[in-house]
């Protein structure tokens, strides 16, 4: 379990709030100490916030997602032409679970993978999640406006008068080293409040829409594509705001059904929205560009051979850079000006026959520089190079 903990997200997260935690508990003791009813009740504040802070946090960190088991298949074996096919899980997607590379397994209604938790976010742990930003939020505003006092006080009152005056007892040394670090403090609350807050907006957002991450893009797509005359697409997920809010806020449980039957808006079909994801997918099938590799590429993330705008136009994404030799075949399907995401299928045809390996399929899909690869059009089997 704790290897959970042992990377950069979760380390960094927890430094910040332990930091932060200390800093606001030394203006209490310093500044508002703990012998009246100001001091006594910001005490106990901080120390529920860090208990629910820390609650959630662990929580939304262990408890996981929820994994789609290996292999999984609809009970009703009709039902798979409405689901999109898992090649890495060798199995189908449940309706709202997605394929998370990073934790290798397909995730019950995914919203987005998150670094700082070291996990995704989904069906059992969307609640703990949100609980945890919301505290975040709260903590640090505290935290911040506490310090934020401090400095007022002792830079506008002269040297803490008007504490003096709340409390007689008050000791208020105030050395540049303290006041460095009421700086510093204040900074980075105020950051992380700031921070966290956008990030909780849209997960409010979302929750009160009944959508996840990838759902809100799929709903954008879905509504903007063209579609035969009088059709509308309905989100079939949306159940009216309360009923909404309720699917992931309860007050007794983690969360609310087994992650695969979601509850549909009346008239709307369970497959829906897989049906909506497999129509997109065929669109964008469509759309792909095929291209013939003419230059290498190792797969570097800071490709300097290929010039200045090629590196200024580096996609801002973790996604995977994929290494690519002179000849093979790639299949692109999103374009950045300088650079272009696809699928390398030299490779993929090698793998084929052999048995997959978890994790080492997304080794072919990926970034590559635009100027490697010339356009190619399919005709019949084999492949020409377009002339325009
Ligand atoms: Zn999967
Ligand atoms: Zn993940």
């Amino acid at each position: 379990m704790g290897h959970r903990l042992l990377h950069w997200g979760p380390i960094v997260a927890l430094t910040i709030i332990i930091v932060l935690y200390l800093f606001s508990l030394l203006t209490v003791f310093v500044w508002f100490p703990p012998d009246n009813a100001v001091g006594i009740f910001n005490l106990i504040l901080l120390c529920v916030w860090l208990y629910l802070i820390l609650k959630n946090f662990l929580k939304a960190a262990f408890l996981g997602p929820g994994h789609l088991p290996y292999q999984w298949k609809p009970e009703n074996a009709e039902d798979v032409e409405f689901l999109q096919y898992c090649k890495p899980c060798q199995g189908y997607k449940a309706p709202r679970a997605h394929h998370c590379k990073k934790c290798k397994s397909c995730i019950m209604k995914m919203d987005h993978h998150c670094p700082w938790i070291n996990n995704c976010v989904g069906h059992y742990n969307h609640k703990s999640f949100t609980l945890f930003l919301f505290f975040v939020v709260l903590g640090c505003f505290h935290a911040a406006m506490m310090m934020l006092f401090c400095v007022i006080d002792h830079l506008i009152w002269i040297r803490g008068r008007l504490l003096l005056e709340v409390n007689p007892s008050a000791n208020i040394p105030m050395s540049h080293f303290i006041m460095f670090c009421l700086f510093f403090g204040i900074g980075l609350s105020l950051g992380v409040t700031i921070a966290v807050a956008i990030l909780l907006f849209y997960q409010a957002r979302n929750i009160f829409r009944n959508e996840t991450g990838i759902e809100s893009w799929i709903v954008e797509k879905a509504t903007a594509r063209n579609r035969y005359d009088g059709e509308v697409f309905v989100y079939p997920y949306d159940l009216g705001l309360t009923e909404n809010i309720s699917q992931v806020l309860t007050w007794s449980h983690d969360y609310v059904g087994d992650g695969i039957t979601w509850p549909v808006f009346e008239g709307c079909g369970k497959y829906d929205l897989t049906v909506e994801q497999l129509e997109q997918k065929d669109i964008k099938r469509d759309r792909t560009i095929i291209y013939k590799v003419i230059k290498p590429y190792t797969g570097t993330w800071f490709p300097l051979k290929f010039g200045f705008r090629v590196f200024c136009d580096i996609p801002c994404s973790d996604e995977v850079r994929v290494p690519i030799e002179v000849g093979n075949v790639f299949h692109a399907t999103r374009f950045k000006k300088y650079w272009v995401y696809g699928e390398k299928q030299e490779d993929f045809q090698k793998t084929k026959n052999k048995t997959f390996t978890l994790g080492q399929e997304h080794r072919l899909k990926g970034w590559i520089p635009r100027c490697c690869v010339e356009e190619l059009v399919e005709d019949g089997i084999t492949l020409i190079k377009k002339t325009s």
